[in-house]
């Protein structure tokens, strides 16, 4: 096998795909036009569908070593008034926390698992320019001395951020708007936080809305947004800024003090509509942007990667037809649809200035937030435990009148089974009894199913997962799942 894949950007979303295709055995290249990795915090938590994805390709564990776990948020109105408290201990699955880990963490733990794989991020190398044909792509890449060299590749990933070069030679048009309000962040130390460190704090003040996310006991994350000014880039604030809206939004006698980082923003939410152009594919925020609201952005980013490489990586192997490849878009571009309306609606919400809106707005989620299968719903979405692929055109038939996930549903980790998709190759898990024919089924198709066989997820049928852990289909019976099988052909 000699077909490569072309990364570009070693953001998270780059390093994500680089990792899961160079465990899948295939030939990639990684590059970066910058000369290191970021020693910013940017995204701070990892969400739980993201931790469980990271335990196929080699395990969560030092992820959630180096983090932080928070457990609740508190939505606090004016005068200190506690709207309500979302807890994430009910997300099922093992991991019903947020791991706050900065993103230049997650980062040197993403490159280090790829550098163990053998594979070296080159950095320093920007891409100038890109061809699509039907047979490959060609690659302009710039070297730190200048020189320039073409290369081509089989496919060809675009991980390359918000003003990605991939997506303007794909073409595609980059849909949305700029809210008009610039942001503040500002990851300081702070002494006085009313509440444990394992909980987040968003305080919803008639002048805007202020957040505090814990980073590790003592440090914390400020955001909040304030009048738009003229400037092209929102200002860099002051820690007296800092201090005064602390005080100004925030509960009594908090302190801030020793910066570790300050930043002005401005929130886009944009998104394209089309995921894959050709040999061309679109990850991250070369795909979507959206407000921090919700911390989703590159946890969608990784799941992009995560979605994407086990498809390109069964496709290159020859153990699928290149069909499998077009549900990328679709079953990606729906959950970027979702998280760009649900960040929308949570910042406009925080951010909300007329009184009337305001005062509706504190009536109606002081009620919501109380009903418990509210808070519940709320929670498996932020931890991204909810996002499944019901319409995806992989998904085959369901047995019919069958209790058990549907096609397109996530399927929990069961403690004591190796994880889904883990390991050297991508195949899909069968979860049935055993049986003659189900070991004749394993053995038929023994490239696309692990040999392990997992306890069945519905009585009296079988169900074939995904190497994703998202159900493909269920039946009756081991010819239902082969030929289901035959189809990814
Ligand atoms: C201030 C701030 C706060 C944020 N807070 C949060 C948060 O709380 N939660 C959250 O989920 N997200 C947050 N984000 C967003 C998050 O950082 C991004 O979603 C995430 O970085 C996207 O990862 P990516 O790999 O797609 O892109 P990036 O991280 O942007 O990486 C793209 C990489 O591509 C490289 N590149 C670009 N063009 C080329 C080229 N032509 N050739 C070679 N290399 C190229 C760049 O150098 C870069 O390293 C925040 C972002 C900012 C700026």
């Amino acid at each position: 096998m000699t077909k490569t894949v072309l990364i570009v950007g070693a953001g998270p979303v780059g390093l994500t795909a680089a990792t899961e295709l160079a465990r899948y055995g295939i030939p990639v290249r990684i590059v970066d036009k910058a000369p290191q990795r970021t020693d910013k915090s940017k995204a701070l938590v990892l969400w739980s569908r993201t931790l469980e994805l990271l335990d196929r390709g080699g395990g969560s564990a030092p992820f959630v070593d180096a983090g932080f776990k928070v457990h609740a948020v508190n939505v606090v109105a004016r005068a200190g008034e506690l709207m309500g408290r979302v807890t994430l201990d009910s997300v099922d699955g093992p991991y019903p926390y947020a791991l706050m880990l900065p993103q230049s963490e997650t980062e040197r733990l993403l490159e280090e698992r790829l550098l163990a794989l053998g594979v070296t991020v080159e950095r320093n190398v920007e891409v100038t320019s890109l061809t699509n044909s039907d047979t490959n792509v060609q690659a302009v890449l710039r070297h730190p001395d200048a020189s320039e060299e073409t290369v081509s590749a089989d496919w060809l990933l675009g991980c390359d951020g918000a003003h990605s070069l991939v997506r303007s030679t794909v073409g595609t048009e980059f849909a949305g708007e700029t809210m008009l309000s610039d942001w503040m962040l500002a990851d300081i130390h702070m002494s006085g936080y009313p509440y444990p460190d394992t909980e987040v704090a968003v305080y919803w003040h008639r002048d805007g809305v202020f957040v505090i996310f814990p980073i590790s006991p003592g440090r914390y994350r400020l955001i909040a947004d304030l009048p738009m000014t003229s400037s092209e880039r929102p200002p860099t604030p002051t820690m007296e800024k800092v201090q005064a809206l602390v005080d100004q939004r925030g509960p009594k006698g908090m302190v801030v003090s020793d910066p570790i980082w300050l930043a002005g923003f401005r929130i886009n939410g944009r998104k394209v509509s089309d995921y894959r152009s050709g040999r061309m594919f679109l990850l991250g925020d070369a795909a979507h942007i959206h407000s921090p609201a919700g911390g989703q952005g590159m946890n969608t980013g990784m799941q992009d990667a995560f979605n994407l490489a086990w498809k390109l990586a069964m496709v290159i192997k020859g153990t699928c037809g290149d069909k499998v490849l077009d549900s990328y878009s679709p079953e990606r571009s729906k959950v970027g649809e979702q998280v760009l309306k649900d960040a929308g609606r949570l910042t406009a919400m925080g951010a909300a200035k007329n009184p009337l809106a305001q005062y509706a707005r504190n009536i109606v989620s002081h009620f919501v937030l109380g009903i418990a299968s509210v808070r519940e719903k709320i929670a498996d979405g932020m931890a991204e435990v909810a996002i499944g692929y019901p319409d995806s055109p992989l998904n085959g038939p369901a047995l019919r009148g069958a209790n058990g996930p549907k096609p397109g549903e996530r399927v929990m980790p069961v403690s004591g089974q190796s994880f889904v998709g883990a390991g050297d190759a991508p195949r899909f898990a069968l979860f049935a009894e055993p049986s003659q024919s189900v070991t004749d089924l394993l053995h038929r198709y023994d490239v696309l199913l692990d040999p392990e066989l997992r306890s069945p997820l519905i009585a009296g049928g079988m169900t074939l997962v995904r190497p994703d852990g998202y159900v493909a289909c269920s039946g009756k019976t081991a010819e239902d799942v082969a030929n289901y099988l035959n189809g990814l052909r």
